[in-house]
């Protein structure tokens, strides 16, 4: 059986491998930066990092890693326990109030991850009877999260207002209606319509849920996200991560109210029976909330490369998805000429990834790029020109 099973897999893989679609790995010889070290055989090449979701450039930062040091120092490596065993930590009940604050929400619980955040909290919340309204572009752990409970679900194209409208209408019958949506969609780079959505939730008496995970530290003048982005829109739930543009490490959250919070610290399951975050890690996001409070330089930064990036790219003859995101899509159209065009990068110096289908609609691959506040004008320009040497190579503009 064993090894029928590995034939099998083997065959799959070398399919996924013939048909453009397998994610080859390139591992990491240095730390998390805007240049990388990129190993190939026995030594490693720099490369510019257009990739990473590091907004802020704050995982090499060495605040963070000294306030992890000192609490690993101080306090020891993890838990050994869940949250509601002996799990609980004073660094973690500092970070829930710090991010509750920072979100303007009343309150906060930290999880694993986002991905267990989104994972354990629709089956906490929402039941037979209720009803679940999500974005078609929400992420793979919304998805998630969603099949593991009982509610009815609704799917709404992206971003399509008239169709939210009806769905909602749809849901009517409903107990508890949960409208769900991702405060960024990752692949596109575009900002949800927040304030169209809330006008929605409110006259369907819906709750509004936003994953906010690509915008917390990026997006809004103080950098709390996309309702701060706005104007200040009233979200119901907000989840997100530490992943990301706060640190890069791991750890999510859900900040909502001392209810709802109250209520996943007893029923999440992924809270209830997944190992509590390591305290060195809760230290290091509060050290990340301080940095995104007292530098907003970085955020100006972040977005002054963005539009920079856009608008040279755009002068080029590239056709770019979204707006306003440090994500900026290059739309390349044939999935095996996008994953040539990411390995024409790679072989010149920069670092940047290929999406195709099923991650974006057939026919829609594109390389993602990821600007970061690491980036120098002179690197952002160095990107352009590989870009455009490299499209005018394969053909993708003139
Ligand atoms: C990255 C991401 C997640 C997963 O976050 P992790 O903390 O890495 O599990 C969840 N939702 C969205 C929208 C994301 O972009």
């Amino acid at each position: 059986m064993a090894t029928s099973l590995d034939d099998e897999l083997m065959a799959s893989l070398e399919r996924l491998r013939r048909e453009g679609l397998f994610k080859a790995e390139h591992p990491l010889a240095s730390r998390q930066s805007a240049a990388v070290m990129v190993a190939q055989g026995a030594s490693s090449r720099r490369l510019l990092n257009l990739c990473a979701n590091n907004y802020l450039d704050l995982a090499a930062d060495p605040r963070l890693a000294g306030a992890a040091h000192e609490a690993l120092s101080e306090h020891g490596l993890g838990m050994a326990s869940v949250r509601f065993i002996c799990g609980t930590h004073a660094l973690h009940q500092a970070l829930e109030a710090r991010l509750a604050a920072f979100l303007g929400q009343p309150d906060a619980v930290l999880f694993p991850s986002c991905f267990d955040a989104n994972g354990g909290l629709f089956e906490a919340l929402l039941d037979a009877g209720d009803a679940v309204i999500s974005d078609q572009l929400n992420h793979a752990s919304i998805i998630d999260g969603i099949r593991l409970c009982k509610a009815d679900r609704h799917r709404y194209p992206s971003g399509d207002m008239h169709a939210l409208a009806a769905c909602l209408e749809a849901a009517a019958g409903a107990r508890r209606k949960l409208v769900v949506t991702d405060g960024v969609f990752s692949m596109d780079g575009v900002i949800a319509d927040l304030p169209a959505i809330r006008a929605l939730c409110d006259t369907h008496g819906a709750l509004l849920m936003v994953d906010d995970s690509h915008a917390v530290g990026v997006l809004g003048p103080d950098g709390s996200g996309t309702a701060a982005h706005h104007g200040g829109v009233r979200v119901d739930i907000v989840t997100g991560t530490l992943g990301k543009a706060l640190g890069g490490a791991a750890g999510g959250y859900v900040a909502s109210s001392h209810a709802v919070v109250g209520w996943l610290r007893q029923k999440a399951r992924p809270y209830l029976f997944s190992n509590a975050l390591p305290p060195a890690l809760a230290a290091s996001a509060l050290c990340a909330l301080d940095i995104v409070a007292s530098e907003p330089g970085r955020r100006a930064a972040l977005a002054a490369n963005a539009a920079r990036f856009r608008d040279e790219l755009q002068a080029r003859g590239f056709q770019l998805a979204g707006a306003g995101h440090p994500i900026v899509p290059v739309l390349i159209g044939d999935a095996r000429k996008a994953a040539a065009f990411a390995q024409g990068l790679l072989e010149s110096g920069l670092f940047a990834v290929a999406f195709s289908a099923p991650v974006v609609p057939p026919g829609e691959a594109r390389i993602r790029t990821q600007m970061s506040s690491g980036l120098s004008a002179g690197d952002i320009d160095f990107a352009v020109d590989l870009f455009a040497w490299t499209g005018r190579r394969l053909g993708v503009i003139a």
